[in-house]
């Protein structure tokens, strides 16, 4: 958007700040601004020592001319899952769904008689379905591509891609094992796309990506779910999604991995317990136990990189999305905390976790020594 405001930049400046700067080489922020800005050549200025106010994943770009003078600057912030906002944007942004809590979206759904998928279609409109249906394809491309990929990931860690030998290996055992073993394999395939800066759809970030696709895959590989319950599942997890991001946040430099990978897990078990037949108690009580099982869960990816423990994160909440299902289920759907409850609490916590564990690489399992690798 900066470039294209600002053909004629003879560079462009842009200034990292916050946990932006301080996990920007690991989340490959540079490469991606160096990508989008050119042929226009890039200086990147890294200061995590400054966290901006608005968020901490801040961008200051400048457009230079030939003499070096700033002809143009740009003041924004990453707020996660690929979205950007600063002042100006954020009070502007179009509202949608008239009911920003899933008490009141209950509270609607009933008396009108409709589901959760139906209550988006009225909100976004028919062309839902087609945005969607893109999305899942991507999904499932990258699972089948990352099924099929070796080698060892870029950055530093030496990490090997698990996603094929878990596949193989999963393709093995026998099929009381095997169903969950593969939605390990499915998860790690996107999660090691993502940490190559591969081809991903945010769901709802990138760092938790390999979720949502990994149960999604499992259940219509294995219970032959037609392409259409998926999409309303898909719709029925962005949803769910969106009242995170508009009550909390779904930024591990904001509120630490529950917003990621906890909002991930979320996604994927209203999407599991709405295809199993779910009412929309039952899917409510799903989305309240995915959240409230990873409150607390901290952010401190090693060296930056979305890796360790990110990887595996994923597959761990693909998992835990698909025993949530079961658990929810077998209830009536009554139960005590709320989904909206669960959120405000994530919020909370989030706010009060130190520093150290959103997304600075600066403690937890982030401070591993080369030593302790040993
Ligand atoms: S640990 Fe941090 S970087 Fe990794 S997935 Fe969670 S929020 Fe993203």
């Amino acid at each position: 958007m900066f470039k294209e405001k600002n053909p004629e930049a003879a560079k462009i400046r842009v200034t990292l700040y916050g946990s932006l700067a301080a996990t920007g080489k690991g989340h490959l922020t540079d490469q991606a601004i160096i990508k989008g800005a050119a042929p226009i050549p890039v200086e990147i200025i890294w200061r995590a020592d400054i966290v901006p106010e608005f968020h901490t994943n801040g961008m200051f770009y400048e457009a230079l001319d030939e003499g070096g003078k700033v002809t143009d600057t740009w003041t924004i912030y990453s707020v996660g899952g690929g979205l950007l906002a600063n002042e100006e944007t954020h009070d502007n942004v179009e509202e949608v769904y008239e009911f920003s809590h899933i008490s009141e979206i209950l509270d609607y759904i009933e008396k009108e008689g409709l589901t959760f998928w139906e209550y988006v279609e009225q909100r976004e409109g028919p062309e839902i379905w087609d945005y969607l249906a893109k999305m899942w394809e991507i999904m499932q491309a990258t699972i089948e591509e990352g099924l099929h990929t070796d080698g060892v990931m870029q950055g530093g860690l030496h990490l090997r891609r698990k996603a094929r030998q878990y596949f193989v290996r999963a393709s093995s055992f026998k099929p009381s094992l095997q169903s969950r073993a593969l939605v390990i394999a499915y998860a790690l395939a996107t999660a090691e796309r993502n940490a190559v800066g591969g081809h991903i759809v945010t769901a709802p970030t990138c760092g938790s990506a390999g979720v949502l696709p990994a149960v999604l895959y499992h259940l219509k590989k294995n219970h032959l779910f037609s392409e259409k319950s998926i999409l309303k599942a898909m719709a029925t997890a962005g949803l769910f999604a969106n009242v995170i991001k508009t009550h909390a946040s779904v930024s591990g430099a904001e509120v630490g991995c529950q917003g990621e990978v906890g909002s991930a897990c979320v996604m994927a078990a209203v999407a599991a317990n709405q295809l199993f037949g779910g009412s929309p108690q039952q899917i409510e009580y799903a989305a309240e136990m995915a959240m409230e099982h990873n409150l607390g869960l901290t952010c401190d990816p090693m060296c930056g990189l979305v890796q360790i423990p990110c990887i595996e994160r994923n597959a761990m909440a693909a998992l835990r999305a698909l025993d949530i299902n079961i658990y929810a289920m077998m209830s009536d759907g009554k139960h005590l905390i709320s989904f909206d409850k669960v959120v405000r609490t994530m919020n909370l916590t989030g706010k009060d976790l130190p520093s150290l564990y959103k997304e600075t690489a600066m403690g937890g399992l982030a401070l591993l020594t080369d030593e302790d690798k040993k």
